[in-house]
């Protein structure tokens, strides 16, 4: 990955971190779940309206790193709307970017768009679960599932 597309990402990540979108109750969620972080401390809440297969509305609460606040916000501003098989596949391709072969980067596919700013953390190993918390959490919301996601 060249420099500025590194500092470009950093910027997006901090932007979120800053200004985290979607960060609030929705109170006529139907689906809701709690993950939590225990190696890093991250601890989330989200919210999910889901209309037939549809993600009609999400949003997410929680304390936590700079990584794990950038990519709930991330992640729920890209699947607002977005039809389930979509999302699925949007996990799956962003899985795969962040947890690959840390010496490699990876090829990015092209619909994941701005949540391929978290391609660098598969640098950070430790990092990886403060990325993938939020999305997992959003697999337990969506299977209604209420025991809490822990990343262990
Ligand atoms: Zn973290």
């Amino acid at each position: 990955m060249s420099d500025e597309l590194d500092d470009l990402y950093r910027e997006t990540i901090l932007d979120h971190t800053k200004r985290p979108r979607n960060f609030r109750a929705l109170t006529d969620a139907n689906r809701t779940a709690d993950g939590y972080n225990r190696l890093c401390g991250d601890k989330l809440k989200l919210f999910v309206k889901l209309e037939g297969d549809v993600i009609k509305d999400i949003a997410f609460q929680g304390s936590g790193c700079s990584i794990s606040t950038a990519s709930a916000s991330m992640m729920t501003e890209a699947l607002k709307g977005k039809r389930l098989a979509d999302v699925q596949h949007l996990f799956d391709e962003f899985h795969q970017v962040v947890t690959g072969p840390p010496d490699e980067m990876p090829d990015i596919p092209e619909d994941l768009g701005k949540l391929a700013a978290f391609a660098g953390v598969r640098k950070f190993p430790v990092r990886v679960k403060c990325a993938t918390l939020s999305w997992h959490t959003l697999q337990a919301a969506l299977k209604d599932d209420h025991k809490p996601v822990s990343t262990e």
